[in-house]
């Protein structure tokens, strides 16, 4: 048996440093391996040999700065995974390897009021018919990333209170849709999700410290410190739609007054334009015409742009990220929205913190939480199942359900 800090167990523990850091990434040189991981290229050279041997890492040439270097992936039969993103109007399923290529991906329409049973149903239904598309068994299956719109209690798994699937309210997601496949389910927020899908494949790449904004009914962040989601414990990391904007402002659906959400959330933006624009108005319409010039729109959209930048600039005061990412509808507004942002971050943020923050909208639009699932099971699922087998490893693989939070 291994014991902490004998020479096998540390040997193990770098081994999942190195699959973590390649996972995560895609593909790595050898010595971004070593950057990442903060091991001398010794060990990530015998480290790289060692997991090519045994099948769980491809190694091919590549260039890096102009001098020759070797590209370190994941092996694409090593597994799949799956991701499973149920949104406000949608459910959207997608399935890769652990080389970062999707391989299928399909989105259907969901009603807000269906239940939790039938929901669970259309996902079940809608994995199947991927994996066999793929023509990958279920035993490749190395874990399914849920993503849901409310937050998820760290300690019983349970969907809190949330605006978008109300019926769902106090069910387990990740147990419920565990037992009908038969996997291991990882399940999350919505925005957490979009901040591991802009990280991973899109506008944080590269990136360790990160926000990803999240602007639709309700208003959330997805915080990234040094590469890992920030959560809390339990579980609320990044309510930032709950930060005061106006004490004596409009009653918050959290029982608070004059909360962020309570000015930026779909709902009041619509209410503004009703009487000018009627009531049939969508977030995404209303983006539309304002890139079309209708100065209504635009000022809203302004409006809406200055009061997030100033919960952009507490958030930049307090944690000093990198990038803010915009998601969601808004984000296709671009700069009409952008721009006011920044104008607030550069008004009511430390100047330090200010200089080094951009601020940029989502590159994955309506795919960074299905992609945020699949990068989910990723950065959980442990490296049991990719390591060479030593001697008093369970092989077995349990299906277990983790809740976000811990
Ligand atoms: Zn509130």
């Amino acid at each position: 048996m291994d014991t902490p800090g004998s020479q096998s167990s540390l040997h193990r523990a770098n081994l999942e440093r190195v699959l973590r850091a390649v996972r995560m990434a895609g593909s790595l040189t050898q010595a971004e391996i070593a950057r990442t991981t903060g091991l001398s290229a010794a060990t990530v050279s015998n480290i790289v040999r060692e997991l090519k041997e045994v099948g769980t890492v491809v190694v091919t040439p590549t260039s890096s700065g102009g001098r020759r270097a070797r590209s370190v992936s994941l092996s694409a039969d090593a597994g799949i995974v799956v991701g499973v993103d149920f949104g406000h109007s949608h459910l959207r399923v997608a399935v890769g390897n652990l080389a970062h290529r999707v391989l299928a991906e399909e989105s259907e329409p969901i009603d807000t009021d269906a239940s939790a049973d039938q929901g669970f149903g259309r996902a079940e239904t809608l994995v199947a018919r991927l994996l066999e598309q793929t023509g990958f068994r279920t035993d490749k299956v190395i874990g399914v990333g849920l993503g849901v719109p409310g937050p998820i209690d760290g300690e019983t798994g349970a969907l809190g209170s949330t605006a978008i699937l109300p019926g769902w309210t106090g069910i387990a997601p990740g147990r419920e849709l565990s037992s009908r496949l038969g996997m291991p389910v990882y399940v999350d927020n919505d925005a957490n999700l979009g901040a591991l899908g802009e990280l991973v494949w899109g506008a944080g790449r590269g990136l360790s410290d990160l926000a990803y904004i999240k602007v639709a009914s309700g208003v959330g962040a997805g915080l990234v410190i040094s590469g890992q989601i920030y959560r809390g414990p339990g579980g609320t990391a990044g309510e930032i739609g709950h930060i005061t904007l106006d004490e004596s402002g409009p009653v918050c659906r959290c029982g608070n007054r004059g909360c962020l959400e309570t000015f930026v959330g779909s709902r009041h933006v619509l209410n503004l334009l009703a009487s000018s624009h009627g009531s049939d108005l969508t977030l995404s319409r209303v983006v539309q015409l304002a890139q079309r010039g209708d100065l209504g729109c635009r000022r809203v959209l302004a409006d809406v742009g200055r009061q997030i930048g100033t919960g952009v600039a507490n958030l930049c005061n307090l944690l000093n990220p990198r990038r803010v990412i915009l998601g969601g509808d808004l984000a296709e507004a671009g700069d009409l929205v952008l721009d006011p942002i920044r104008e607030s971050v550069a008004r009511y943020a430390i100047p330090s913190a200010a200089r080094q923050l951009s601020v940029v909208p989502g590159t994955l639009g309506g795919r960074a939480e299905v992609l945020g699932a699949l990068a989910l099971v990723m950065s959980e699922m442990g490296d049991s199942g990719a390591l060479p087998a030593t001697e008093g490893r369970d092989s077995q693989r349990s299906v277990a359900v983790v809740p976000s939070g811990r």
